[in-house]
C-alpha cells in the first residue's frame, strides 16, 4: 500500500507536499459542501479535508481509508492535536476496509465497563492511551536489553514446562499425556535456571520471563505476568545494587525522560516498618509512625497494659474534619486489621478533645506533644497490640490519608532499596516457619549463629526496589554453601526426601564449583503501571485476565473434549457449579 508517513510524522514544514496516509476513521464531519475526517494510525490523528469536486464515498467510524493529498495549513488549527495546525487537502478517498458499529468507543475516554473492553480487547487496544502503554512497555524492554548488553548480560531463555519453583505461590500444573498421574509446573520464576546458568559458568544473565502464579488476584496481581529477571556472579551486594541502579536510571530517562537521582535512598526492613509500617514505604509524604510505648509506660488503659506495641500517627489539620463517621469508619479499618479498635485524640483551641481523652494524664499528654508535635486542629491516631498488626494498619491509614490529603505530588518518583529482610517468617496461623523471600537467601554472616537457637532472628541479603510504594523488584544474594543450604532447608521443615523430590538436580549441582551470585527481578507490569501513570495492571498487558482469572475475550478457561482428558488420564470429579 503506499503510504509516504505516519499521520503525526507531519508538521508545518510539510506545507504543499504530497502525501498517501492509511488510518481508522476517528471522527467525520459533514458539512455538505465539505467533509471533515479525523484519520487515525498508531502515531496519532490528523484531519482530512475533502472539498468540493472530491468523490467522498460513504463512510463511518473505524473504516480503513487510504487517502491520498496535500499538506496544508489550516484556517483554524487546533491546539489540542499535535498536527493541530496542519490537515490534508484530500484528491482521493478510497475505503480499505468497511466496520462495525464498534460496542466502546475508541478513544482515551471510555465509559465501558471493563469487562467489555476485555471481551473486545482488539478496539480496546486501538484506544491511544493503550497503544501508549504499550509504547512504554516496549521502551523500558529496550532499555534492558541495550543497558544489560553493554554490561555483558546476554538473555537465554528457561523452560515453561518444568518442577514446581520456590516462590511461594500456588502452582498452574500441567499434566503430562505421556507420564499418566504426572504433572509439569509452570514456573513461578526462573529461580533455579537463573542459579544453575551461574553454575553453567555464564556469570550474567537476563531474561524477560513469563512466570505463573496461581493466587487471588488484585488490581496489582496478574496469573500470568513477565519479569524482568538477572542473575550475576562474584559481586557484592554493593556492587550488585549500583549495576540495578544504573539499569533504572536509564529505564526512566528512555522511557519517560525522568532523571533518577543516584545513589538511591536504602532503608533496612525494620526503618521501614518502624516508620512507615509497611515494607514497600511510599515515602512521598510526611506521615510518619511513632513509637508511643514509652509515654503510656504507666498507663492503665486496658488495650495499653500489655501490648506488645503501641504507636501512632499524627495528621496535620483534620480535627475540624474528624466527624463521628470518619472516627467509626477508622475504627472499621482497625478491626480488619485484626485489632480491637483505634484511640483517636484530637487538639482544639489549644487542648486535647475526643472520647479518649479522659484514659489520658497530663504527663502522657505532655509526652504525646514530645514525641509528636502536635498542634492546633491536628489528630492523632494510637493504635495498640501485636507489632506487625499495629504496623500494618498505620501504614496503611498513613497512605489513606496521604491519597485524600493530596499530599503526593502527581509525576513525582520516589524510589528506593529496602535491605536486610528477615529471612524467615513465622506464620500467624499455625506457627511454622516460611522464608520470607526463597529458600536460596543468602543469610547474613553474622548473623548465621541463630540458625540452630533463634532462626526468625535471621536477617538476609535480600532487597526490593520499591517505587511510589510499590515493590517493583526484588532479589537476594544467594546461598552458595551447601551445609548452610541444607540447615535451612532442615529449618524450613523440609526432610531430606522433600529436598531429594523437589530440588535433588539444584543441590547436586552446587557440588561442583558454585560462585558466589546475586540477582533480582523486576516486575515488568509494574514497572510499566508506574511510569504509564495507571494503577490497574490490565491496562499494561495486551490481553490479561479479569479478577476472576477469566480471559473474557477467548473464553479461557474452558471445558475440554473427553477425549483430550482421557489422553491424558484425567477424569473431573467437581465441577464448576
Ligand atoms: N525469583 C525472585 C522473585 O521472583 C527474584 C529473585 O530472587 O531474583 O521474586
Amino acid at each position: 500500500m503506499e503510504r509516504t508517513c505516519f499521520n503525526t510524522e507531519l508538521s508545518e514544514k510539510n506545507v504543499g507536499e504530497q502525501v498517501a496516509l492509511v488510518g481508522w476513521v476517528s471522527k467525520k464531519r459533514n458539512l455538505g459542501s465539505i467533509v471533515f475526517i479525523d484519520l487515525r494510525d498508531r502515531s496519532g490523528i490528523i484531519q482530512v479535508t475533502a472539498g468540493e469536486g472530491i468523490n467522498v464515498p460513504d463512510i463511518r467510524n473505524e473504516y480503513i481509508l487510504h487517502v491520498y493529498g496535500k499538506v496544508a495549513l489550516r484556517s483554524s488549527p487546533n491546539p489540542n492535536l499535535p498536527t493541530g495546525k496542519i490537515e490534508v487537502i484530500a484528491d482521493k478517498i478510497e475505503v480499505v476496509n468497511t466496520a462495525k458499529t464498534t460496542p466502546l468507543i475508541i478513544a482515551d475516554e471510555t465509559d465501558a465497563l471493563e469487562d467489555t473492553r476485555l471481551k473486545y480487547r482488539y478496539l480496546d487496544l486501538r484506544r491511544p492511551v493503550m497503544q501508549k502503554y504499550q509504547d512504554i512497555r516496549h521502551n523500558i524492554k529496550m532499555a534492558v536489553h541495550n543497558y544489560l548488553s553493554k554490561e555483558r548480560f546476554i538473555e537465554v531463555e528457561t523452560p515453561i514446562l518444568t518442577l514446581s519453583t520456590p516462590e511461594g505461590a500456588r502452582d498452574y500444573l500441567v499434566p503430562s499425556r505421556v507420564h499418566h498421574g504426572k504433572f509439569y509446573a509452570l514456573p513461578q520464576s526462573p529461580q533455579i535456571f537463573k542459579q544453575l546458568l551461574m553454575i553453567g559458568g555464564f556469570e550474567r544473565y537476563y531474561q524477560i520471563a513469563r512466570c505463573f502464579r496461581d493466587e487471588d488476584l488484585r488490581a496489582d496481581r496478574q496469573p500470568d505476568f513477565t519479569q524482568i529477571d538477572i542473575e550475576t556472579s562474584f559481586l557484592d551486594q554493593d556492587q550488585f545494587l549500583t549495576m540495578m541502579e544504573g539499569l533504572i536510571k536509564d529505564i526512566f530517562k528512555k522511557t519517560i525522560n525522568y532523571d533518577v537521582k543516584l545513589p538511591l535512598r536504602r532503608l533496612s526492613y525494620k526503618e521501614a516498618m518502624e516508620n512507615y509500617g509497611s515494607d514497600k514505604p511510599d515515602t512521598r509524604f510526611d506521615i510518619k509512625l511513632h513509637d508511643v510505648k514509652e509515654v503510656f509506660a504507666n498507663s492503665e488503659f486496658g488495650g495499653f497494659v500489655s501490648a506488645e506495641a503501641i504507636k501512632a500517627i499524627k495528621v496535620d489539620g483534620v480535627a475540624h474534619d474528624t466527624s463521628r463517621k470518619v472516627i467509626d469508619s477508622l475504627t472499621l479499618e482497625a478491626k480488619k486489621f485484626g485489632l480491637g479498635g483505634l484511640s483517636i485524640i484530637k487538639r482544639e483551641n489549644g487542648e486535647f478533645t475526643g472520647s479518649f481523652v479522659k484514659f489520658l494524664s497530663e504527663s502522657e499528654k505532655e509526652g504525646l506533644i514530645k514525641v509528636l508535635d502536635i498542634k492546633d486542629d491536628d489528630i492523632v491516631i494510637i493504635a495498640a497490640g501485636p507489632y506487625s498488626r499495629v504496623c500494618a494498619l498505620l501504614g496503611a491509614l498513613r497512605l489513606r490519608y496521604g491519597h485524600e490529603l493530596g499530599l503526593i505530588k502527581e509525576g513525582t518518583f520516589d524510589l528506593l532499596w529496602v535491605v536486610d529482610f528477615p529471612l524467615f517468617e513465622r506464620s500467624t496461623e499455625d506457627g511454622s516457619i516460611t522464608s520470607t523471600h526463597h529458600p536460596f537467601t543468602r543469610p547474613r554472616d553474622e548473623d548465621l549463629q541463630y540458625l540452630d537457637s533463634d532462626p526468625t532472628k535471621i536477617l538476609s541479603y535480600a532487597y526490593d526496589i520499591v517505587i511510589n510504594g510499590y515493590e517493583a523488584g526484588g532479589g537476594s544474594l544467594r546461598i552458595y554453601d551447601q551445609d548452610v543450604q541444607k540447615k535451612i532447608f532442615k529449618v524450613l521443615g523440609l526432610s531430606d526426601e522433600d529436598v531429594k523430590r523437589k530440588f535433588g538436580f539444584f543441590v547436586d549441582a552446587f557440588q561442583y564449583g558454585t560462585p558466589p551470585h546475586a540477582g533480582m527481578a523486576f516486575g515488568l507490569d509494574r514497572l510499566t503501571m508506574i511510569l504509564g501513570g495507571t494503577d490497574n495492571i490490565r491496562d499494561v498487558i495486551a490481553f490479561p485476565k479479569n479478577l476472576a482469572a477469566v480471559c473474557p475475550m477467548s473464553g479461557a478457561p474452558n471445558v475440554v473434549d473427553e477425549d483430550q482428558l482421557k489422553d491424558l488420564g484425567i477424569a473431573i470429579t467437581d465441577f464448576e457449579k
